[in-house]
């Protein structure tokens, strides 16, 4: 039997030099594969209380909408900025060389709501971190973020400390 590893192609220097791209479109195109990603993700999630499953833009959805509709939760989308078309709260945060900005619906979360953050790959651990600030904002409270792949040696764990990060396959 195959393992997901199995199924995640790593192209080098995309999109830039030196940077190993860890391809999840791979794992998506193989019915197998990505239904292995999902079960996989939801063992991390076995036993936990929560009440919102919030994923990141993109390829957080690809995991995220799945999750919720098995565990029959609420999906909410975190986007890029001038998506959503209801009333909103925005975080800026930076990326290596650039500024990125993303949002939530304001409604999406409720004061002392559990989250769960579900994206596929932490590397710096920047977009999650903007997401925390997000969801906090709201009065929600983060009480796991769960991700197909950890990109360890980019240390996106350690700017997450405080919280309960998880991964199902980790690169060096
Ligand atoms: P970060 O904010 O640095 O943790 O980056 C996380 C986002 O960037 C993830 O949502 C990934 O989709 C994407 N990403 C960063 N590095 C890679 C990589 N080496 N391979 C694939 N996706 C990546």
């Amino acid at each position: 039997m195959k393992g997901i590893e199995d199924y995640i192609i790593t192209i080098p220097d995309f999109p830039e030099e030196g940077v190993m791209f860890r391809d999840v479109t791979s794992v998506l195109q193989d019915e197998d594969g990505f239904r292995l990603a999902v079960d996989l993700m939801q063992k991390k999630l076995e036993g936990l209380e929560f009440d919102v499953i919030a994923g990141a833009e993109s390829r957080g959805f690809f995991f995220a909408a799945p999750l919720a509709y098995n565990l029959h939760k609420p999906f909410v989308p975190v986007r890029k900025k001038g998506k959503l078309p209801r009333e909103t709260v925005s975080i800026r945060y930076e990326l290596e060389y650039d500024v990125a900005e993303l949002e939530i619906h304001r409604d999406a979360i409720k004061p002392g709501q559990k989250v769960v953050l579900i994206d596929d790959l932490i590397a710096t651990g920047g977009t999650n971190e903007a997401m925390i600030k997000l969801v906090e904002s709201l009065g929600g409270e983060v009480i796991k973020a769960v991700f197909l792949m950890e990109l360890a040696g980019l240390h996106g764990r350690e700017r997450l400390k405080g919280y309960d990060v998880d991964a199902v396959i980790t690169y060096p």
